[in-house]
């Protein structure tokens, strides 16, 4: 028996592959939310963001981030079955060829583009679109892409507004070349308008496989011999659930490695700390935790136009579209984000500003840290005019920091330009609590804390009025509502506003990544922790380097691969 501890996002694909290419044995998915198959917060695609905070939300928080205003993030990850997969806001794009191929330079044979490629296209029924002219699309696999067809009249400015900056179209952005400004997918079922999600997996599922919900591994089995150390099973509480070939271990970023840490693999001092019996030193357990950082700027759009506010405000519009999507017609419940653009810093700020971000990027970087060197180079070399730096989502109605004025009604509608900054350099880490080392782990990003990451919220910020200041933009709004631009005119006044409102865009990574034991390592090319016997890591802690995109079509990538690696080995 396999057993795959967590069923979300890598652990159904992997678990759901694995029993079609090992139908003799059995494949045991262990997940400590629900099945939530019919919760509407998850299906509708209007809905997404509804979940944060609530019962299918692990509700993690990271320690106070002195660099960002001593503020406390949220890091919400998935509590039910698919997990953040359940939660996610259904952005599906890819990044450049570069950032695959770091992987392999890192010295993890077999990991670059060409086999992500493959790979991440085996995940993805794609619905062509004369949107989409390119490769890099799959048209076979269980999850279900669509550019999204609610398209408020506003966006149609967001393409001539960033060509009007020398930014071009880009038709064919999953193919390795992001660059450029474009209309992007979702991950919805344009059959009847729901998520596709991780669980939709279970569907090419065979017998083999069983899940298990509302159920948490508490520890792996140990057995600690002459021979070395080998997990021969997991712990439910008391109970031990043994595994006759592997655990694979897809609790995602936050807790893989706190169950690492639970079961005495790690770093000693934390985990002696916590009174718990130090198995395996692996110092890169919860270590070069990254995420992407996000900033966002709103406009109050003109009287005449509407948004996706109006179904928060107006309860019969709500009523209406909901009656709508839920008898399978066109609806504003539909709306999912499409309007994005990848740029370099040349792009987004010429010559000298993407200078001086290279001089920052050479003052943050470790040098003796590989990613950091990885990182520097798509600034430095030849790189830096191929791997996007800067991420703008258009995105109708409001999601600032602000909160919407305390009166809001139909007439207070906005669109918001979150901007992503793809490679900061900050890194951080995720430890076990040592005093309730089953409970919340220690999480702490270290955001802002890099000159480099600072300056980039701030030149992000600041870019995203500059495109709804385009004409092509200004036309649809009233006035800047945040940060207000009389508020903020200052170089004091940006980076008062980026250590205040940058945000994370929930997507912790990095925490168990792959690489050799000098490196931090804690997993080798073929997922294998080092040092144990019967234990792979398959899910986002895995990734060495951050790319320049959303993560999820790596981290379904990444349970592809992982599933015919596995599978290789017993065949
Ligand atoms: C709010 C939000 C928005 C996002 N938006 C996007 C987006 O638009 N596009 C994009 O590409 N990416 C997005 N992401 C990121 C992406 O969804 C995640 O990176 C990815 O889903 C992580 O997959 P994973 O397999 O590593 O972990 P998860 O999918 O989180 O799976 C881990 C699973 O393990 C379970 N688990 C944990 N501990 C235990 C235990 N002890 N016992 C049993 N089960 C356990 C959890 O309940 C969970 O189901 C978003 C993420 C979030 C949270």
């Amino acid at each position: 028996m396999q057993i795959v501890v967590g069923g979300g996002t890598a652990g159904l694909a992997v678990a759901s592959r694995l029993s079609v290419e090992l139908p003799d044995q059995c494949i045991l998915v262990i997940e400590a939310g629900p099945a939530a198959w019919d919760e509407e917060k998850i299906n509708i695609p209007g809905r997404k963001g509804s979940t944060l905070g609530g019962p299918y939300d692990w509700n993690f928080t990271t320690v106070a981030q002195p660099d960002a205003a001593g503020r406390v993030f949220n890091i919400n990850r998935g509590k039910v079955l698919g997990g953040s997969s359940a939660l996610n806001l259904m952005t599906w794009d890819r990044g450049a060829r570069a950032d695959y191929d770091a992987w392999e330079e890192l010295g993890n044979e077999g990991w670059n583009w060409e086999n992500f490629i493959t790979a991440m296209e085996a995940v993805e029924t794609f619905l062509p679109d004369p949107r989409y002219d390119g490769d890099g699309v799959g048209y076979d696999g269980p999850i279900h892409t669509t550019i999204n067809r609610i398209i408020p009249p506003h966006q149609e400015g967001f393409i001539p507004a960033l060509e009007s900056l020398g930014v071009p179209e880009n038709k064919a952005s999953l193919g390795g070349d992001p660059l450029g400004v474009m209309t992007q997918p979702s991950n919805i079922r344009a059959s009847n308008y729901t998520r596709s999600y991780s669980p939709t997996y279970l569907s090419i599922a065979g017998p083999n496989l069983h899940v298990r919900t509302n159920t948490t591994v508490s520890r792996l089995s140990i057995c600690n011999s002459d021979d070395g150390v080998t997990v021969d099973g997991v712990y439910i509480g008391d109970e031990l659930v043994q595994a006759t070939q592997e655990v694979i271990l897809s609790a995602g970023s936050v807790q893989s490695p706190q169950l690492l840490e639970l079961s005495g693999i790690g770093q000693e001092e934390v985990i002696s700390a916590a009174g718990i019996e130090h198995v395996l030193s692996l110092p890169g357990v919860g270590e070069n935790l990254q995420d992407h950082l996000r900033i966002q700027t709103s406009y109050y759009l003109k009287d005449q136009y509407t948004s996706f506010d109006d179904v928060r405000v107006n309860a019969t519009l709500a009523a209406e579209q909901l009656a709508l999507w839920r008898s399978n017609e066109e609806s504003l419940y539909d709306y999912t984000g499409s309007g994005y653009t990848y740029m370099t810093w040349d792009q987004a700020l010429g010559a000298n500003g993407s200078a001086h971000m290279a001089a920052l990027a050479r003052e943050s970087a470790d040098l003796s840290n590989p990613v950091d060197a990885k990182k520097l180079e798509y600034l430095t070399t030849s790189l830096n005019a191929s791997v996007p730096e800067l991420e703008v989502i258009f995105s109708d109605g409001y999601t600032g920091v602000r909160g919407v004025p305390a009166v809001a009604n139909h007439t207070t509608r906005f669109f918001t330009l979150i901007a992503v900054v793809q490679h900061p350099f900050s890194r951080g880490s995720i430890h076990l609590n040592a005093t309730t080392p089953s409970g919340k782990p220690v999480i702490d990003p270290n955001y802002l804390s890099k000159s480099y990451d600072l300056q980039a919220a701030k030149e992000a910020a600041k870019y995203t009025r500059r495109i709804a200041q385009t004409p092509a933009l200004r036309k649809f709004w009233a006035a800047e509502y945040e940060p207000s631009a009389g508020a903020v005119q200052t170089d004091a006044d940006w980076e008062q506003f980026a250590r205040n409102t940058t945000l994370s865009i929930y997507h912790p990574m990095g925490t168990c990544h792959m690489g050799s034991l000098e490196d931090g390592g804690v997993v080798d090319k073929d997922l294998k922790v080092h040092g144990v016997q019967g234990l792979r890591i398959v899910d986002a802690s895995i990734i060495p380097i951050q790319p320049s995109a959303h993560i999820q079509t790596m981290v379904y990538g990444i349970a592809e691969i992982a599933a015919k690696k596995i599978a290789g080995d017993y065949q």
